[in-house]
This record gives structure tokens, C-alpha cells and sequence, in this order.
């Protein structure tokens, strides 16, 4: 095998089968798309608990919640913590769903690790390479974060930390980059997708949500995500996204849109 990039243990050149995920029999990086929703921030039990229940009756298989957030401004809601991993843990195991949440620094994965299925690393975090060690030995899947002004090869890069410590579990995730444009909150750079399934055989998951920044936007980009070949979609959604605890309530669905959603995907590809 001619191995010509810098990472190897994330080329497709080193390992040409798609990587399968598979957790507790969700199967990430198939034929079928995994589907995460949830609210920007987990922000009290009862929210939690029904948002969650909203997911799993749209058919969503993973709760998406921030008990850690990691926020451009120090005075802005920081997330509820550690007492919020509990309130997810609690609201999947309830509802059948498994857990994701963002861990921001390496003295949290072992917590993070203890209650959630999945780990989360944000865009700001990509190359926090203290935090990618760490998460080669936390023992499970992690969703990585494209950086918002990382480039293909930066991206398999950080993948390839987490693969060398020890970790084989790594979904790679599109979030949109920072370009010109003002319009939208990001640029969801579809061509992602195709060119990390080239370059590497890890599952690509879309998040149209921070992609765009704008409700309106989510559904055509996700079905735009699902038609360029994503394994996965993750999606933000609320109750009450004009009272979101975080500013992500723009761009959250309200649990109506974000069922006839996950119904208009059943026609494009097979959900898990
Ligand atoms: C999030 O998923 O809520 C989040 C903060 O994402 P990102 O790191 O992509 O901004
Ligand atoms: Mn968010």
C-alpha cells in the first residue's frame, strides 16, 4: 500500500472496508443513516426527558444534548454540567435512545465517558491534541468535529490521534466552515462528505443545524447531505427554540418539523 498523506490509520488507502460502528447493534457508517437529534443544551430533566420522547417517536436512534458548552462569550449559559450527563443518560435509557454530548476538555471524558454512548468533540476543539490523546483510551465512539477553518487533511489528522491512541471508533462530522458569506451561520460544505469517504474509510456524519444556523435551511440540507452520501445526520431540536437556554434556537426544528422530516428521509435511504 503507497501511503503518500500524512495520517495513515484513517486513510482509505490503509483500510479500504467503510468502518461500521456498531453500538449496542446501532449501526454507524452502513447503507442506513443514523439519525441524532436533540436540543443545543440539555437544560433540565423535563426537557430532556421529552425531548427525548419526541425523538424516539420520530425515529431518531441517538439523543443529542450539551451538558458541557463550549461558548463564544464567558457571561453566556455555559451548560447545567455533569448533573445534565445524568439527566441524559436517565432520558435515553428511558426512551430507548443512545446518548451523544460534547466534552470539552481531557479532565471530563472519563465523566462524559462514564454516562454518555458517544462523544462529541466541537469544532473549536478539533485540534485540542491534549484532548484527542485522551480520548484514544476513553473506551468509547467519538463524533469529531470538523474545525471551522480546518482543512480535509487537518481533520483526518486529529482523526488519526484518536486512532493512534488506541481508539478504532471515530465518525468524522461536517458542521459547516467560516467563509464570507454572512448570510448563513457557517457554510455546510457538502463536497465533505465525498472527499472523506475518498480519503478515508470513517463514517461521515452531517450537522446541517450549525451548518446553516437557519431552521429553514436544515431540512433541504440534510437532504442534500443524505444525496451526497452521509452516514448520518445530526439535528438540532426544541420544544421551545425561542427560549433555548443557548442561541442555537434559530436554527432548532420544532419537534413537528423535525418528524416530517425524518419521514421525507425514509424515501431517500433506509433509516438504522
Ligand atoms: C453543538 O453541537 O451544539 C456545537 C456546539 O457544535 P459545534 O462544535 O459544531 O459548534
Ligand atoms: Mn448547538
Amino acid at each position: 500500500v503507497k501511503i503518500s498523506k500524512s495520517y495513515k490509520l484513517a486513510s482509505r488507502d490503509f483500510h479500504p472496508e467503510d468502518t461500521i460502528i456498531d453500538i449496542n447493534g446501532v449501526k454507524i457508517g452502513g447503507k442506513e443513516i443514523v439519525i441524532m437529534g436533540g436540543p443545543c443544551a440539555v437544560e433540565s430533566a423535563e426537557q430532556i426527558d421529552e425531548i427525548a420522547a419526541l425523538v424516539k417517536a420520530a425515529g431518531g436512534q441517538v439523543l443529542r444534548g450539551g451538558a458541557f458548552k463550549p461558548r463564544t462569550g464567558p457571561y453566556s449559559f455555559q451548560g447545567v454540567g455533569v448533573e445534565g450527563l445524568i439527566m441524559m443518560q436517565e432520558a435515553g435509557k428511558k426512551h430507548g435512545l443512545l446518548t451523544i454530548t460534547e466534552v470539552m476538555t481531557p479532565e471530563y471524558v472519563d465523566v462524559c465517558a462514564e454516562y454518555a454512548d458517544i462523544l462529541q468533540i466541537g469544532t473549536r476543539n478539533m485540534q485540542n491534541f491534549d484532548l484527542l490523546r485522551k480520548l484514544g483510551t476513553c473506551g468509547k465512539p467519538v463524533l469529531l468535529k470538523r474545525g471551522f477553518s480546518a482543512t480535509y487533511d487537518e481533520l483526518l489528522n486529529a482523526a488519526e490521534y484518536i486512532l493512534a491512541g488506541g481508539n478504532p471508533n471515530v465518525m468524522l462530522c461536517e458542521r459547516g466552515i467560516r467563509t464570507f458569506e454572512s448570510y448563513t451561520r457557517n457554510t455546510l460544505d457538502l463536497a465533505a462528505i465525498p472527499v472523506l469517504q475518498q480519503l478515508s474509510h470513517l463514517p461521515v456524519i452531517s450537522d446541517p443545524s450549525h451548518g446553516t444556523g437557519r431552521r429553514e435551511l436544515v431540512e433541504p440540507m440534510c437532504k442534500a447531505s443524505i444525496a451526497a452520501g452521509a452516514n448520518g445526520l445530526i439535528v438540532e431540536m426544541h420544544t421551545d427554540p425561542d427560549n433555548s437556554m443557548t442561541g442555537d434556537g434559530v436554527q432548532s426544528l420544532f419537534p413537528d418539523q423535525f418528524a416530517v422530516l425524518l419521514k421525507d428521509l425514509e424515501k431517500l435511504a433506509p433509516l438504522v
